[in-house]
């Protein structure tokens, strides 16, 4: 079956999820600081705790959603899966076993099937933030799923 595409519009002022497991949360919040001029112009999410700490530490307004382990990963999901999030920042943790690690899994799945930009470690973040389109609008392909959704399943 031939995928076919469209096109999505991230506007110049990006919703931009935040997360960061927790022995790397230093490194997001130290990122985020030193990167805050450029952050200043997005509309910021993050889950529970690290949203509160770059509360703390930036002081930008910050939506957060519930802590990971108890369901904010797959909150920031159905943010991505409804269009409500443009990118996502996601410092995970490899060296720990993570107890929600289905739901990180899930996080990191979703964000590739609708396209969303995803920076799981600080040099992807810095590649990210450099990136004129960062601050500017930026059209995205995306699958067109209604060929899948049009699909016969009898
Ligand atoms: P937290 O969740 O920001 O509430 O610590 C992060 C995560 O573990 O996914």
């Amino acid at each position: 079956m031939a995928i076919k595409y469209k096109e999505v519009i991230l506007p110049e002022r990006k919703k931009i999820v935040l997360i960061a497991h927790d022995n790397k949360k230093k490194e997001l919040l130290d990122w985020a600081v030193l990167h805050s001029d450029k952050l200043a112009d997005h509309e910021l999410y993050a889950t529970g705790t690290t949203g509160k700490l770059l509360e703390r530490e930036t002081g930008f307004k910050v939506t957060c959603f519930e802590s990971g382990p108890l369901g904010g990963d797959m909150q920031a999901g159905a943010h991505i899966a409804e269009g409500k999030l443009d990118l996502v920042l996601f410092f995970w943790d490899p060296l720990a076993a993570q107890p929600h690690d289905p739901d990180v899994r899930a996080l990191l799945r979703v964000a590739v099937v609708w396209n969303v930009p995803l920076a799981c470690n600080r040099s992807s973040a810095d590649f990210l933030i450099s990136s004129p389109y960062f601050s500017c609008e930026y059209k995205k392909q995306i699958t067109d799923f209604s060929v899948y959704k049009g699909r016969k399943t009898e």
